[in-house]
């Protein structure tokens, strides 16, 4: 194999997983990222399959490779507690400890609590066009394909727990069992304990008589084939399980589970083979810096940054190295789309050998259909030129930006969904905000003249614009420093904002005059 000319982290991984095969293997090579159905798949979950996607791309480019990118959903794992947002709260006390594709569906839509859940993910994939293929646990394992796993785990079930029990608190070591068998009269899960191992015959005895938290019990005491779907393996066991039946070649997760995925590693070697190839990504943080749970519903989901921005904006934040912790909040929209939009600017200029490496080749499948956008003119100008003529007329915005830029029309399309959302965000986020300052009366003179100044000037030239404030800050002995703040707390309503001589020639002058005009006499 030839070194690896490209840099961008997709490629380095592609790379690591490339040196796995010595040569092509006779089936595709499989990513897989993972879904907990006990909630509505989220900011994280999209995420995942987006880099995993980026990363199985990247190594269909280097190889031209067959691959599949599968997502699992661990739909038979018990329901431990109720989650808060759901409805039917006492329906679901009823079965808690059940498997979650035992459980009825509390919206009434689906078959079962993770139907509903699985028929979200995958709209929810859908909808962004990724390319995958959905497996069910339950299905998984009813239909066997765990079944040679299964037999290897029961025969090795010392070794499995030699590699476990370490790192579980002595009370929980006593009755662990790598499996969980789904009690055939009251059907929970997370009520059953194994009292003995038949690898002989593939069965387990267990008895029904666990109390964990408030999940109840009943006392049912039986055998059962750990085969075809009777029983489960707890969730490292699980993960080595599926990395083994489906020849899993690429994985990667969160930094919370570096530890499981180590476990999970041993047990799969300890079956016989390799665990996949796969790094740990840092999670997503709040404004504060605090962990976003899942289980919490905060305000920032995909759905809602479509309105405020386009998708690529926000795969292009999640693009940006996954090792290093993100914050997610509202904050960070003008600047994820300014970074896109000058990502997408600057590609149509980069050697062809080069666009590999850019972020916007990763957006958009291998660099296929990458529009074409060849301005300077992003979010944060339309936020500006917004603040200050107003929010109410999206022509209006549209007609001062063609007249600022001529070339604008070319990028109708992308311009116009610009303008919507900034609209949007301006109304939702920068609005409730602003605080406008009243200029005394020093403050008014100062204004006053440059009014005054800009009015005399004749020219469009934005360097000689930019100099009248400057020019009028030196007149007053005040820093220009805080006359532009000044200018920016009257005008905008905030502490920074646009360059003067870009902000003449966005809103033009007569708008500008008229602006001083007005807060000159308040
Ligand atoms: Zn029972």
């Amino acid at each position: 194999m030839t070194t690896l000319k490209y840099k961008s982290w997709p490629f380095k991984e592609a790379q690591k997983l490339l040196k796995r095969f010595p040569e092509p293997p006779n089936i595709p090579v499989r990513f897989e990222t993972g879904f907990g159905p006990s909630g509505m798949p989220h900011i994280g979950t999209f995420a995942e399959v987006a880099r995993t996607t980026w990363v199985r791309h990247a190594f269909e480019f280097l190889t031209q490779w067959p691959t599949q990118l599968i997502t699992f959903s661990d739909d038979m794992d018990g329901l431990r507690k109720v989650p808060l947002n759901m409805p039917q709260q006492e329906m679901l006390a009823e079965n808690l400890g059940k498997p979650l594709c035992h459980i009825p569906d509390p919206f009434a839509e689906r078959e079962s609590y993770s139907a509903y859940m699985n028929n979200k993910l995958n709209e929810f994939l859908d909808s962004y066009k990724f390319d995958y293929t959905f497996q069910s646990s339950y299905e998984a394992y009813t239909r066997g394909d765990f079944n040679d796993g299964l037999a290897i785990i029961l025969q090795k079930v010392e070794d499995v727990k030699a590699i476990i029990l370490p790192t579980m608190s002595a009370e929980k070591r006593v009755s662990w069992s790598p499996f969980f068998p789904i009690c055939e009269k009251c059907s929970r899960i997370n009520s059953t304990r194994v009292i003995d191992y038949h690898p002989e015959n593939n069965t387990i005895d267990y008895i029904c008589d666990r109390e964990e938290g408030l999940v109840k019990s009943c006392g049912h005491k039986a055998t059962a084939s750990i085969l075809n779907g009777n029983v489960k393996v707890g969730w490292k066991i699980d993960w080595a399980l599926r990395w083994y039946s489906y020849d899993i070649g690429y994985e990667m997760y969160g930094k919370d589970l570096i530890e499981s995925a180590k476990l999970s590693g041993k047990i799969v070697r300890l079956m016989g083979k390799q665990p996949p190839i796969g790094l740990f990504y840092e999670l997503f943080l709040d404004e504060e810096g605090r962990k976003i749970s899942k289980s919490v519903g905060k305000g920032l989901t995909i759905d809602s940054w479509i309105g405020y921005a386009p998708l690529e904006s926000l795969l292009y934040y999640i693009f940006q190295n996954p090792k290093q912790a993100k914050r997610l909040f509202w904050g960070i929209v003008p600047k994820s789309v300014d970074d896109y939009l000058a990502g997408l600017n600057n590609y149509e200029i980069l050697d062809l050998e080069k666009q590999p490496d850019s972020t916007i080749w990763h957006l958009f499948n291998k660099g296929k259909m990458v529009p074409s956008y060849r301005t300077s003119t992003n979010f944060s100008l339309i936020n500006n030129l917004i603040s200050a003529v107003g929010a109410d007329d999206i022509d209006l915005i549209i007609e001062y930006l063609k007249r600022y830029d001529s070339s604008l029309e070319k990028f109708a399309t992308i311009i116009e969904d610009l303008v919507q959302k900034a609209m949007n965000y301006y109304r939702d986020f920068i609005l409730p905000n602003k605080k406008y300052r009243t200029p005394n009366k020093e403050e008014k003179k100062m204004l006053k003249k440059l009014r005054d100044e800009l009015a005399e000037y004749r020219g469009n030239d934005e360097n000689e614009l930019q100099s009248i404030p400057f020019n009028v800050a030196r007149m007053f002995n005040e820093s220009p420093k805080n006359f532009f703040q000044l200018f920016y707390e009257v005008i905008f309503g905030q502490e920074r904002g646009p360059r003067f001589g870009t902000f003449v020639q966005l809103v033009g002058k007569d708008k500008a005059l008229s602006l001083l005009d007005t807060v000159c006499s308040i």
